[in-house]
């Protein structure tokens, strides 16, 4: 059995707002095909022009040889070896970054494609699975533009989410900073005030995480201000300081009692290394796609299990990956949780309308998947008006240039 193409689907919604935040409005699709007729099936959360020339360039040596190239003629079974086939043979270009986040679109559709040969659920491969189904939370990100509508629909959002189900929600508090929501610039004082505000309206009872998205300037400013939070019985901060101030992370991390979570942009195990080895964070963010897929993603689950850590994937793009996340935590026994926005909650019409099948939330949980691979399945329809809608972009911006 051989691997005989590589298909990559740059989409994004008919009409993105460039200036919003969420990156729910692009995706790249990659399709593996192999010689007897099985497809594969994946995707990750990078600029997805860029992911597509990380996977079809040409090689030009023998350390930046061509993703696609290293792949055909393979036997897609040997997912492992694969991995680090491509890590290896792109090392030159790659390690790291948006290479990285390809090869990761790559290794969830590996684990579709073997599911369906082998005709069992993706998991499976994976280990032995340690739940029968996977708790996802809520992510809350309104846009708007001034701080009483932005509390207003917080704290209405998280209501509802709590009524549909849930029994945790992460809603963005990010008042300042790179993620600030259009503008929106408050000082801190508004963010506790905001804190109270839900935590007052969801009870005692509801898990409440908080993302702040890289927003304190430094660690002074950061334990300062999470002194006035530790009454809201928060279970995680999230990225509360640029993603390279480890040192920072070291002492937001053991200087006060909220336990820290990050890594949702990181890629391989070794940029969450010291975060985990160096006791930075309380609770590890792989998002499946950009950390290197299903094979990377657990790797980084059994460096974090083996200091006593959580890891909760962040999720922030189709079903595919709420797919690939429900796997990946049917088998891991230190994750608690998966990231989840509902399709009806999101913006997002590539969110909404990209798949006819996807892992459904059910009771506030969602079952484990039983067909065989992710079990999702792409509408054909939706997937050509996400791409004519990608070339169009394609088309604009280079207009402008
Ligand atoms: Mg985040």
């Amino acid at each position: 059995m051989k691997i005989t193409h590589v298909d990559c689907h740059v989409l994004t919604d008919p009409d993105p707002d460039l200036s919003a935040t969420s990156s729910a409005q692009d995706d790249i699709v990659v399709e593996i095909h192999t010689d007897n007729g099985f497809t594969g099936i994946g995707e990750a959360d990078v600029n997805p022009w860029i992911a597509r020339a990380c996977i079809t360039a040409p090689g030009s040596h023998s350390m930046g040889q061509s993703l696609t190239d290293l792949l055909v003629g393979e036997d897609p079974r040997e997912i492992e070896e694969l991995w680090d086939r491509l890590y290896v043979g792109s090392a030159m270009n790659g390690r790291r970054g948006a290479v990285i986040n390809a090869i990761g679109a790559l290794d969830i559709a590996l684990h579709d494609l073997l599911g369906k040969i082998n005709d069992v659920p993706a998991y499976t491969l994976l280990g032995t699975a340690v739940r029968d189904h996977v708790v996802p939370y809520a992510s809350l990100q309104p846009e708007t533009d001034n701080f009483d509508a932005y509390q207003e629909t917080l704290v209405r959002w998280a209501l509802d989410a709590q009524a549909r189900g849930f029994t945790a929600a992460k809603p963005s508090v990010t008042l300042d900073g790179p993620y600030a929501h259009r503008g929106l610039r408050e000082p801190w004082s508004r963010a506790t005030e905001l804190i109270g505000a839900l935590r007052a309206a969801l009870g005692d009872d509801f898990t409440l995480m908080i993302d702040v998205q890289y927003a304190f300037p430094d660690a002074d400013t950061c334990l300062d201000v999470m002194r006035d939070w530790r009454a809201f019985d928060l279970y995680f901060v999230e990225t509360p300081l640029a993603s390279d101030d480890i040192g920072g992370y070291y002492r937001v991390a053991t200087e006060q009692n909220i336990p820290i979570a990050a890594g949702e942009w990181l890629a391989t195990r070794f940029e969450f290394e010291p975060l985990i080895e160096r006791g930075c964070i309380s609770i590890a963010q792989p998002d499946i796609g950009r950390v290197g897929g299903l094979t990377e993603a657990r790797r980084v689950a059994r460096m974090a299990d083996r200091k006593g850590l959580r890891v909760i994937p962040h999720l922030w793009k189709t079903g595919i990956s709420v797919a690939a996340a429900t796997h990946f935590a049917a088998v891991t026994s230190n994750c608690p949780f998966v990231e989840y926005l509902p399709p009806d909650l999101s913006a997002s019409p590539l969110r909404q309308q990209l798949l006819t099948r996807e892992p459904q939330m059910i009771d506030g949980v969602i079952p484990l998947p039983t067909e065989p691979g992710l079990g999702v399945e792409l509408d054909r329809d939706s997937l050509r008006r996400f791409a004519d809608a990608a070339d169009q972009l394609l088309a604009r911006s280079a207009r402008r240039r």
